[in-house]
């Protein structure tokens, strides 16, 4: 199976007093192979995060389907739910724990029993291993944004999809992320990130699609895109 298998995806959000009604996905098919470090590209508006949410369960599609590790995300909703980590955009986080519980936490969440739970070897991945005690609010930014990627993997997932990973963070903490991500992959989990950096999708991924305006318009690998733009 392929780690997301997304066919004919269509998401039209209804207009509400917020927002017009919009079209978001028209009719989106995706194929990301297991073992790939796989770079949604696209522009703000494009359709990446909506892609996401459906991923995650959060948000509804119209039609269409789309598999995780097998999984059909409507039919097989639990066993889709527990094959995928999701890395969100913004850093929204338990300022008053530490990453410590703020792993056992969300290891509560998703029912890994005491005896499965890996906090400490998570937080040594991420390079947090020596703040296990600190309050969240006390880390620095980059601390945190490990910490949300930490949390992602609490349930032991195969497949890591990081929105938008290092969105208004400056290059020198870019390159640092980049490094846990490609750890990340080199230890065996397929990743999928968007982004609107081309040079992040460059520097990172091995294979890349291109959404725009609901719709994807190149699929490729990386040497093969490059040569075209
Ligand atoms: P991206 O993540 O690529 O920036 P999004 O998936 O967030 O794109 O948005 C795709 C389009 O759908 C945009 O035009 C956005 O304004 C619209 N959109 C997103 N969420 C909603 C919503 N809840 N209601 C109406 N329109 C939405
Ligand atoms: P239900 O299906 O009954 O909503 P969930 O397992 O989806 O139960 O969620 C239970 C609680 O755990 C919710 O309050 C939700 O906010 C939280 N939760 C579940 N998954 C996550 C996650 N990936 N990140 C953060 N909180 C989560």
């Amino acid at each position: 199976d392929a780690a997301i298998e997304i066919k004919n995806l269509q998401k039209t959000y209804k207009a509400s007093r917020k927002a017009a009604a919009k079209n978001a996905l028209k009719g989106v098919d995706l194929v990301v192979p297991r073992g790939s470090i796989f770079g949604l590209l696209g522009p703000n508006g494009a359709g990446k995060s909506t892609m996401i949410n459906i991923l995650a369960g959060l948000v509804n599609k119209s039609s269409g389907s789309a598999k995780i590790c097998g999984y059909d995300i409507e039919t097989q909703t639990r066993q889709a739910r527990a094959s995928i980590g999701i890395v969100p955009q913004e850093i929204t986080m338990d300022v008053f724990f530490t990453p410590y519980q703020a792993l056992e936490i969300q290891a509560g969440y998703y029912g890994v029993p005491k005896s499965q739970r890996r906090t400490e070897e998570i937080l040594e991945a991420l390079g947090l291993l020596d703040k296990r005690d600190a309050y969240v609010r006390q880390l620095s930014g980059g601390m945190k944004r490990r910490l949300l990627i930490a949390k992602a993997l609490v349930h032991n997932p195969p497949v890591l999809i990081l929105d938008e990973p290092t969105a208004g963070v400056d290059i020198e903490l870019r390159r640092q992320l980049w490094t846990y991500v490609k750890e990340l992959h080199r230890r065996g989990t397929t990743i999928i990130l968007t982004t609107h950096y081309l040079e992040e999708a460059e520097a990172l991924c091995d294979q890349i699609a291109i959404i725009h305006n609901g719709e994807i318009t190149a699929n490729e690998s990386k040497t093969a895109l490059l040569s075209r733009l």
